[in-house]
């Protein structure tokens, strides 16, 4: 049965693909990934773990798998 998940909650098997939260003043920078190409998933904290978590996102993984490409 489908259920439509609030938009901020991590992306998962059924629903893969990229969220990056924004830090404040009181938190931190946040990201999740999980891989509809290929199951991997990851977590980061922080500008710099978030930054790098969507480079490698996005170089590795969600639509790099498209063309050909694994
Ligand atoms: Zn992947």
């Amino acid at each position: 049965m489908f259920r439509k998940l609030p938009s901020n909650l991590a992306p998962t098997e059924e629903c893969p693909g990229l969220r990056v939260r924004g830090g404040t003043q009181y938190t931190r920078s946040q990201g999740d990934y999980v891989c509809g190409g290929c199951g991997a998933k990851d977590h980061a904290n922080g500008d710099n773990d978030v930054k790098a978590l969507v480079e490698d996102y996005t170089g590795n993984h969600g639509p790099a798998h498209r063309g050909g490409r694994r």
